[in-house]
């Protein structure tokens, strides 16, 4: 069932989604070579807590940390340790989200650690574009697969796949609310959009083939072919006025 918001629950929620886009900052800030994946976790769980709000992710669905930190060919849900630490030339995608007056916010960016090679630099290029590319197609009238398929057929001319196992999704209330909003799909297909919607949406970019597995852990999930995956990641607000993007830093 999809929730739709009333524009005083989407100002809350801002909130909490300005929470999420700050605590993505300070990740950012962390990711250089020698610091581990660990470290930046903590910082982002300080700077949460600091602010009133919980982890979205500490303890969902068993996850152990506050932060997803996805490294070169970990497309999600990396789990931060004190044995990774970063070198240069790393792409380090940062997922975050923040509960805070009963409202989510997530959001996710994959940061450059120190200077990395022109073809992890265009992948990253893309995948931050197509989620401009969803995010516009996010009108009021149109269907979910509209913005699928603008990420898609973006990500798509550039030689590059859309992970097909997991997907963006709404988000209020709960951090994942319907309808999944998947990064492929066909124009006029699906869901229709309505003002009040809030969604994340959340380009999963391979450089390869889109075929990912879950490792032993049961959340890292990486690229079958092992090359690198990229993630960008904001929530809006579908609005009469167009797409508003609600994880906003400031
Ligand atoms: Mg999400």
């Amino acid at each position: 069932m999809v929730i739709v918001k009333t524009a005083r629950e989407i100002s809350t929620m801002m909130d909490a989604c300005r929470i999420s886009a700050n605590a993505l900052c300070v990740a950012g800030e962390y990711v250089k070579p020698g610091v581990t994946t660990w470290e930046i976790d903590r910082r982002v769980r300080e700077y949460i807590e600091k602010q009133g709000a919980t982890p979205s992710f500490l303890d969902y669905g068993g996850f152990p940390a506050s932060a997803c930190i996805s490294v070169n060919n970990v497309v999600i849900h990396g789990i931060p340790s004190k044995k990774q630490v970063l070198k240069e030339g790393d792409i380090v995608s940062v997922d975050v989200g923040a509960f805070y007056n009963g409202f989510h916010g997530d959001n996710a960016y994959t940061f450059p650690c120190g200077k990395v090679s022109e073809s992890a630099q265009a992948l990253m290029d893309a995948t931050r574009i197509s989620l401009e590319k969803g995010i516009e197609a996010a009108l009021a009238g149109n269907r979910v697969g509209d913005i699928g398929n603008a990420v898609q057929t973006y990500v798509e001319a550039r030689g590059y796949s859309v992970v097909r196992d997991f997907v963006g999704h709404g988000v209020g209330a709960k951090l994942h609310e319907d309808p999944s909003v998947p990064n492929y799909g066909r124009a006029g297909r699906g869901v229709r959009l309505l003002p009040g919607m809030t969604i994340a949406i959340e380009p999963m970019v391979c450089e390869g083939s889109y075929e990912v597995e879950v490792l032993e852990d049961e959340w890292t999930t990486v690229t079958v072919d092992g090359k690198l995956a990229a993630h960008y990641e904001n929530t809006i607000a579908v609005t009469p006025d167009g797409p508003k993007i609600l994880t906003v830093a400031g």
